[in-house]
């Protein structure tokens, strides 16, 4: 086997896994629990798999506090998969849902429950470039929407809602995408009642979807609306345990073992505490530039995920990410819709990678500006 180069790896998804769960992989991948076989070979009808399977979940509610009125389902197509899910299931023909834009993948959701049904914004920040999460108090918000949908980090501009709290104040049914940063901080499960959030940025690789629903809601989509296939309703799911046909079972397996990690290495709050001192290394290079880096985010919506920022110019924005290419440093690109620079420093990516992206930062910049 080849040992790898080291690099520092800010790639927005998919993205670093830890070097331990990888080690751990390579050690089970032809023999698994000492049956003679990888864990993608075993049926996921089997006892191998499906203790697997079942720790995945059990990890997820350990680690989020989830109680019994929740289940966590682990489904496949990602998070744009969930875009269409969600509105087959909780849209009703009558109802209006309220999706507040923060950002593409917002508004990529709401442009998914439009083919299905009527919907509206109670808020956006779409008229200032997203730079900033809505202020709570701006945002209408109705007790008859069929649900309230929030994008929790918004990956390609870098911004995320700081905190939860007053989504309890909201009367209907709360659906957030957390795809880049559940498991990354705490949170108020109980705030909401729908969360969905793909594999790849925080938990793994691609190819899995958590899902987090509350058994209430599960009980109203019996009602919906008949005409939506099976294998589109959250309760063929929750009734089959995720085991309704076959589940990517390589990705839930590494899923696991992503979690373990996350565990063994202290849980979310020791996540938090490690992102947020990571984040503030850029978000502090970028203050104390004097301009030369321009964040994206405004300061109170910033997202301690994905750190987006420009330079002076766009020659120089593009000598930066070839320099910084050349030095090691992967993923550094800002996503294609919107340019510039964007560092996304999810749960594996180490503090050390940070420190020196920042030492990179402060000598590029001397060299010029
Ligand atoms: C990455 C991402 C998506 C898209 O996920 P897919 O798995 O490619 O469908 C959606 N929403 C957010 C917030 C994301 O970060």
């Amino acid at each position: 086997m080849t040992t790898r180069k080291s690099s520092h790896n800010f790639n927005a998804g998919p993205a670093a896994l830890p070097p331990e769960v990888l080690q751990q992989v390579a050690a089970e991948l032809e023999n698994f629990d000492d049956t003679g076989m990888s864990i993608m070979e075993h049926s996921h009808r089997a006892e191998p798999y499906e203790r697997v399977h079942h720790e995945a979940i059990a990890t997820a509610k350990r680690l989020l506090g989830i109680s019994d009125d929740y289940e966590v389902l682990l489904l496949q197509g990602g998070a744009s998969h969930q875009f269409a899910m969600v509105p087959y299931n909780l849209l009703d023909a009558d109802q209006r849902a309220n999706y507040i834009l923060t950002g593409a993948w917002s508004e990529k959701a709401k442009n998914e429950a439009d083919i299905l049904g009527d919907t509206y914004s109670g808020g956006s920040g779409k008229d200032q470039a997203y730079r900033r999460v809505p202020d709570f108090d701006t945002i209408d918000a109705a007790a008859e929407d069929a649900y309230i949908h929030v994008t929790s980090n918004n990956t390609i501009y870098g911004t995320a809602w700081q905190d939860f709290a007053r989504m309890s104040e909201w009367e209907a049914p709360v659906v957030a995408d957390m795809s880049s940063d559940i498991f990354s901080r705490t949170f108020p499960v109980e705030n909401f009642d729908l969360i969905y959030a793909g594999a790849q940025k925080n938990i793994g690789p691609a190819g899995v979807t958590v899902v987090i629903i509350s058994r209430a809601l599960l009980e109203r989509i019996k009602n919906v609306n008949p005409r939506v296939p099976a294998i589109l309703r959250y309760d063929t799911h929750a009734d089959k345990h995720s085991l309704y046909h076959t589940p990517p079972t390589f990705a839930v397996y590494m899923l696991k073992n992503t979690l373990h990690w996350i565990e063994e290495n202290g849980g979310l709050s020791a996540m938090e505490a490690r992102n947020r001192q990571k984040a503030q290394l850029l978000y502090d290079t970028i203050d104390n530039s004097a301009g030369f880096y321009r964040g994206h985010a405004h300061r109170d919506s910033r997202s301690d995920m994905n750190v987006t920022f420009t330079l002076p110019t766009e020659t120089i924005t593009n000598r930066f990410l070839d320099e910084a290419k050349d030095m090691g440093f992967s993923g550094l690109n800002g996503h294609r819709s919107v340019g510039g620079c964007r560092a996304s420093l999810y749960n594996a990516v180490p503090y050390e990678s940070v420190e020196a992206l920042r030492d990179f930062m402060v000598s590029f910049q001397r060299k010029n500006q």
